[in-house]
């Protein structure tokens, strides 16, 4: 302990210093110019439609994006509303900004954290970014070497679940959940992930494992639904258990394994 207070001192003084000594008028400005840039960052973020020019709105979606959307935007759509409207905590009157990212590089500025998310919900403000989207071939695709594409209407409806998320529980409370609890549930109401479904499947059931986020968001999706499917809680229930991912795996497990009916364990949606 006494090492860390050395360490920690050591840092005081070093600031001290720091701030005692003047600054030059070459070290000020690029100070200034450092903090005009992040200021510039976070107002593009806030408000990405200064970029985003073009835009469709249909039903409580407003999409944009940088060149004309294809018309196919608006089954994309109604496939993301179905989807929605099976979520105990839709609020239909809720409007989503979707922003269809043109390109990877385009998606990576937007999500310098996540680049090789399918989407990204900024927090607080909830405005929704796309990775790259054949919006005729409803898919999306992040540029990972596997586990790269899922379809559009259903990367929507996930973002979205977590803006009702964040609505129902508060941004703050939400972000303090177990994120297996968060992805989960956003994936079984988006009713896919990225992990082939048979194989995972096979895998949970032979023990193995597999280092990608995509099976992380296989396993939640699947402890979710053993939750919703078999047990039937609430999001409640889900958002509040202390139950591990693992705990709940192995319920469903030894639910699947028991059961007369052949249960599976992956949703019927998958
Ligand atoms: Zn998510």
């Amino acid at each position: 302990m006494s090492r860390l207070f050395k360490v920690v001192n050591t840092i005081n003084a070093a600031f001290r210093r720091q701030r005692k000594r003047p600054k030059s008028r070459a070290s000020r400005a690029a100070d200034a110019l450092l903090t005009m840039i992040l200021m510039a960052y976070l107002i593009v973020l806030w408000f990405p439609q200064i970029v985003f020019a073009r835009s469709v709105s249909y039903r409580n979606f407003q999409v944009y994006s940088v060149a004309p959307l294809d018309p196919n935007i608006i089954t994309v759509l109604d496939k993301t509303e179905r989807r929605l409207d099976a979520c105990e905590i839709n609020e239909p009157q809720a409007v989503h900004r979707v922003f269809v990212c043109p390109s990877h590089a385009a998606f990576r500025f937007f999500s310098p954290f996540q680049p090789e998310a399918f989407a990204a919900n900024l927090p607080f403000r909830h405005n929704i970014f796309i990775n790259t989207a054949d919006v005729v071939g409803d898919v999306v695709t992040n540029g990972a070497k596997q586990h790269n594409r899922r379809s559009l209407n259903s990367v929507i409806a996930h973002e979205c679940t977590h803006t009702l998320l964040a609505d129902r529980f508060g941004q703050i409370g939400i972000l303090g959940r177990s994120s297996w609890k968060q992805e989960g549930y956003c994936d079984w109401v988006s009713g896919q992930t990225s992990f082939e479904p048979v194989d995972g499947e096979r895998m949970l059931e032979e023990g193995r494992s597999d280092s990608s986020p995509s099976f992380f968001y296989f396993r939640s999706c699947t402890a979710v639904n053993y939750l919703k499917n078999r047990e039937h809680w609430s999001i409640s229930q889900i958002m509040d258990t202390s139950l591990t991912l693992d705990d709940v795996l192995a319920k469903a497990l030894h639910s699947a394994r028991s059961s007369d009916e052949g249960d599976r364990l992956a949703p019927n949606a998958l």
